[in-house]
């Protein structure tokens, strides 16, 4: 058990759409049920850059965001048997007690901890354990992954491997879980389908990955940045488009492209307006009008 401040530095968020600013940080050590981590590296999912523009309500200022890391136990608080000092680990966004009716129910993973029913800006007895310029400040999703040091509750951290490459595994943290997850648990993508993708990000690159391991045989890529092309390509994506460079509407582009539409379709874009299709309105209105 630790009981010595860590300084460290760290990307605060001071302000609600304002840069970040690399500060150095007091990290406490970790209370009864808490780790503290070295973060070796983290990631930056596109729900970092929603929440840092203010899209996301709920979020208590000044935090240090960052939700994607790996890193080593540096040291854990009482009670804490899942790891201990020296264990490589991911922190998780979303927390897996293993002990509620969520967690112990097969077709979810929303731990009844998460911010939807338990605010995670601060550790579960409403205090924070970073400090800066004498002023607390706020966890984000209670990991904070922006922070060479940070801490969390036990049941928001998961063992690895040993040899795992932590600049490899952040990924599991956030993106690559929910894109991939997405096409074989949610979806559940049959070979030989066809898939579409739009948003070609960390999170679409990996729906590319998991559409391919299930075996899909068309699986087309939709970005307005063609320069994301070449990746999902390498990826597994078959055919890669930008709604851009056509003057109809990209779902009638994809009708063209298939003859009848594609099997799952997959917003991966995060905005409104690429959820809404507006062809399926107009198809209901036509048949409703016969
Ligand atoms: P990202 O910013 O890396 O990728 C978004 C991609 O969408 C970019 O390549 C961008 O060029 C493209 N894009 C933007 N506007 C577009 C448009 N109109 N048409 C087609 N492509 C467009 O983000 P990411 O990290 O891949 O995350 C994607 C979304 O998933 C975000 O909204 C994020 O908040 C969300 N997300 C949700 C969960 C979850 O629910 N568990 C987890 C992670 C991320
Ligand atoms: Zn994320
Ligand atoms: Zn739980």
């Amino acid at each position: 058990m630790s009981t010595s401040v860590i300084k460290c530095k760290a990307a605060v968020a001071w302000e609600v759409d304002k840069p970040l600013s690399i500060e150095e940080v007091e990290v406490a050590p970790p209370k009864a049920h808490e780790v503290r981590v070295k973060i070796v590296a983290t990631g930056i999912c596109g729900t970092d850059d929603h929440v840092l523009k203010g899209s996301i309500p709920n979020i208590d200022y000044p935090f240090i965001p960052g939700h994607e890391g790996a890193g080593i136990v540096e040291s854990i608080g009482e009670g804490v048997t899942c790891v201990k000092p020296g264990d490589k680990v991911i922190p998780l966004c979303l927390p897996q007690c293993g002990e509620c009716s969520f967690c112990l129910n097969p077709d979810t993973n929303c731990c009844l901890k998460t911010h939807l029913h338990e605010s995670q800006n601060l550790m579960p007895d409403k205090t924070s354990r970073f400090t800066c310029k004498g002023k607390a400040i706020h966890h984000f999703l209670w990991i904070s992954t922006f922070s060479e040091y940070t801490v969390m509750p036990d049941s928001a951290i998961a063992r690895i491997d040993d040899d795992a490459p932590l600049d490899k595994v952040c990924l599991f943290g956030c993106g690559f879980s929910t894109g991939y997850g997405a096409a074989i648990n949610t979806a559940k993508v049959k070979p030989g389908s066809t898939c579409a993708i739009f948003g070609l990000g960390g999170v679409g690159l990996s729906v590319v990955v998991g559409c391919k391991s299930a075996g899909a045989s068309r699986i087309i890529g939709i970005d307005i940045n063609k320069d994301k092309f070449t990746k999902a390509r390498e990826l597994g994506a078959t055919e890669c488009i930008n709604p851009q460079d056509f003057k109809k509407p990209i779902q009638e582009v994809l009708l063209e492209m298939t003859g009848h539409g594609v099997d799952y379709s997959f917003e991966v874009v995060g905005h409104t307006d690429t959820m809404v299709c507006k062809y399926t309105l107009q198809l209901f209105h036509k048949f409703h009008s016969m």
